[in-house]
Order: structure tokens, then C-alpha cells, then sequence
């Protein structure tokens, strides 16, 4: 079946007990047994809980996976797969990687005796062999990457990370599994923060791994009972809706985006647009091959560090916030909130660089929005 009768019905059966046609936030934390170990597929909510499990089973599936893990947010689903590598090993990743995720590899992970190594985007596609060996255990990549919006190629890097036995997994949280589906494209694990446009309502955290590879599915699930970080059934069910509007949402973020990304690319207050739906975008090309359409995501540098923040303070249906995906626009100064921890990186976020999470709302009512924002 299609992306969009999936999205609304796999894992969601109607409740055998009562009729109703929404998977029940099962609230429990136990379940009671009929004789010792004789039970009816649940013992306790950390390790399996229904609700969780319809999410699993519906998201692994929008994704085309064998497998479909949820955690308590996109940084725990990181974490519990950083329980893939061992101390000694190295981790190659895209070096514009999500703020979070550098702050757990930099200072959580690399004082532990992990090694790793950041490859710049441009290099990624082209060279990125020359940075690999046998004490590679993973390659790490965020395509289209957070808060340059840089492209890499999915196949390439598979390609490259399987010939010295390393596994390639892609943060598909910008893109969504609507837009984009790594494994199709030969990596071997699907990270999200379900936070984002998978919720798609700003009122949740969550996080998702999804494989088709049954060692490292089964390794995933013992590890999520084992390390514990799972998310409630009520977070799990908010995802689930969330998923269910996720390809009319996707359509109409890419169609606003898209009408925002060119008025910003003619405006005089703004030096460069990164949106990989622009010709001029150099990943343009890439992402026209590996995803359905380009995306929310908009990031652009205004003429100075002082106009980006000030750009940031005017606009009004546009509400200065961290995060992204909902349905409500958001603006925000990467350098100075979400990629703070990347400030003393090589990569760090350009001081005058604006992040937009474009929403659904009228495409009218936010380009006249920009449009007094950057009036100077
Ligand atoms: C937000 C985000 C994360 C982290 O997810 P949380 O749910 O906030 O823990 C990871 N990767 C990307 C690309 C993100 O945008």
C-alpha cells in the first residue's frame, strides 16, 4: 500500500477489546499475568508497551524497515546507538552535525577514549574513503544537514562506510521518511528525533531508529530495555498521530518553503540562501535524486551577525524558538541557540546565518512577515 494509507494504518488496527479505531494510550506500567511467565506479550511498559508498539510498527514501516525502535527523544535513540561502537573505535561524521549530537560525541564520548572524525560536507561525496579504515565501526550523516542545509549522498556513503566493514547511519529527521528513505539507498540504520516534523505539533520529544539489518534490530531492542530510554505511552501516541497528516504536512512545508526560499534568494537584505531546492544550492542536484521534494528547512545569511539577530527579534507570525517541524513557523540564530555547543568547532554555525523551520501556515502571511522583518 501507498506511503499515505500506511502512515494512517499500519500498527493501528482497531482495539480488539472495545471497537475503537484509535490505538488507546495504554497508561500502565505492568500487565497482569495468568500463571508465572504466562502473559500476552507484555510484562512491563520499559521493555514493550502497545501503544509504543503501534508507533514501532508504524513508523519502521514509513520507512521500509524491518525494525522500528522509539525512544524517549532523538539524543536517547543517538545515545543507545552509540552502544553499537566501543571505546578505542572511531565514528566518521559529517562535520556540520546536529549541535546535540557533537556535545554527547565531544564531550561525553571522546573523553571515554571513542575516537572521532568530522569530514566536511563538500568532501563527503568525493573523499570521504580517504578517511576510512578498518577501526571505523560507523559513519555518521545528517542529509540535509542541520543548520546548512548540506546535502550528501546517501548511496555513496553506503558504498564507502561497507568497504571497511563500517555501518553508515543517516539522521533523517530534516528530510522525514516521506520525503527520503536511507535504507532504499543502502544504509544500514534510519535515526530521527520524532521531535520535529514527525510529531509535528511542537508538543512532544521523542526519538526513532529504524534497520533492516536483524542483528543490529535485535541488538537495538535489548539495548532500549536495557538502557532505558524509552518513551511514555501518551508521547508515543502523539507521534503516532502526528504520523498520520506527516505527507499533507510534508507537501505543503515543501510548497511554502520552496515560494520562501526564492524571495529570500532576490532579497538585498540577504547574502546567500541554503535551501537544496535552489538551483544554486550545490547538493541541488543530489537531493534532487534521493528525496521526493526539498524539504522546511531554510537557512540564509543576513548581511551581518547584527541584522541576523535583529531580523530574528522583528518577525512576529515567525516566533523565535529553538526546534523545528510543527506546523508554526519558527525563526532562530543557530550561532547563539541551537548550535551553540558547536561555537568552538571548526564547523561552528556562521554568526550572521538565520535558520527558518518554514510551516503550513499561509504562504501569504509569512512572506509579508519576512518581508517587514528585513525592511531596514
Ligand atoms: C532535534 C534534532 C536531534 C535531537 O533530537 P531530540 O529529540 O531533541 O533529542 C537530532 N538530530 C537533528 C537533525 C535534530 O534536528
Amino acid at each position: 500500500m501507498d506511503f499515505e494509507t500506511r502512515a494512517i494504518h499500519d500498527g493501528q488496527e482497531p482495539d480488539p477489546a472495545t471497537g475503537a479505531v484509535i490505538v488507546p494510550i495504554y497508561q500502565t506500567s505492568t500487565y497482569v499475568q495468568e500463571e508465572v511467565g504466562k502473559h500476552k506479550g507484555y510484562d512491563y511498559s520499559r521493555v514493550g508497551n502497545p501503544t509504543r508498539t503501534a508507533l514501532e510498527v508504524a513508523l519502521a514501516s514509513l520507512e521500509n524497515a524491518k525494525h522500528g525502535l522509539a525512544y524517549s527523544s532523538g539524543l536517547g535513540a543517538t545515545t543507545t546507538l552509540m552502544h553499537l561502537v566501543d571505546p578505542g573505535e572511531r565514528v566518521v561524521l559529517i562535520a556540520d552535525v546536529y549541535g546535540g549530537v557533537y556535545r554527547m560525541t565531544s564531550q561525553v564520548y571522546e573523553p571515554k577514549g571513542y575516537h572521532f572524525t568530522y569530514v566536511a560536507a563538500d568532501e563527503f561525496d568525493s573523499n570521504l574513503g580517504a578517511y576510512l579504515d578498518d577501526n571505523v565501526k560507523m559513519v555518521w550523516i545528517e542529509t540535509p544537514s542541520n543548520p546548512l542545509l548540506n546535502v550528501v549522498d546517501i548511496r555513496k556513503a553506503a558504498d564507502a562506510a561497507h568497504k571497511v566493514g563500517a555501518i553508515l547511519a543517516v539522521d533523517n529527521t530534516f528530510a522525514t521518511p516521506y520525503l527520503q528513505q536511507p535504507l532504499d539507498l543502502g544504509a544500514d540504520v534510519v535515526v530521527h528525533s520524532t521531535t520535529k516534523y514527525l510529531g509535528g505539533h511542537s508538543d512532544v520529544i521523542g526519538g526513532f531508529i529504524a534497520t533492516n539489518d536483524d542483528a543490529i534490530g535485535e541488538r537495538l531492542r535489548f539495548l532500549q530495555k536495557s538502557l532505558g530510554a524509552v518513551p511514555g505511552p501518551f508521547d508515543s501516541w502523539l507521534v503516532l498521530r502526528g504520523l498520520k497528516t506527516l505527507a499533507v504536512r510534508m507537501r505543503q512545508h515543501c510548497e511554502n518553503a520552496h515560494i520562501i526560499a526564492s524571495f529570500l534568494e532576490q532579497h538585498d537584505a540577504v547574502e546567500k540562501v541554503l535551501y537544496p531546492g535552489l538551483a544554486s544550492h550545490p547538493g541541488h542536484a543530489v537531493a534532487a535524486q534521493q528525496m521526493r521534494d526539498f524539504g522546511g528547512m531554510i537557512s540564509f545569511l543576513a548581511r551581518s551577525p547584527e541584522e541576523a539577530e535583529a531580523i530574528c527579534a522583528r518577525t512576529k507570525l515567525f516566533a523565535l524558538a529553538e526546534s523545528l517541524g510543527g506546523v508554526e513557523s519558527l525563526i532562530e540564530l543557530p550561532a547563539k541557540m541551537t548550535h551553540a555547543s558547536t561555537s568552538s568547532a571548526p564547523f561552528a554555525s556562521p554568526a550572521n546565518l538565520v535558520r527558518l523551520s518554514v510551516g503550513i501556515e499561509s504562504v501569504t502571511d509569512l512572506l509579508a512577515d519576512l518581508e517587514h522583518a528585513l525592511a531596514l
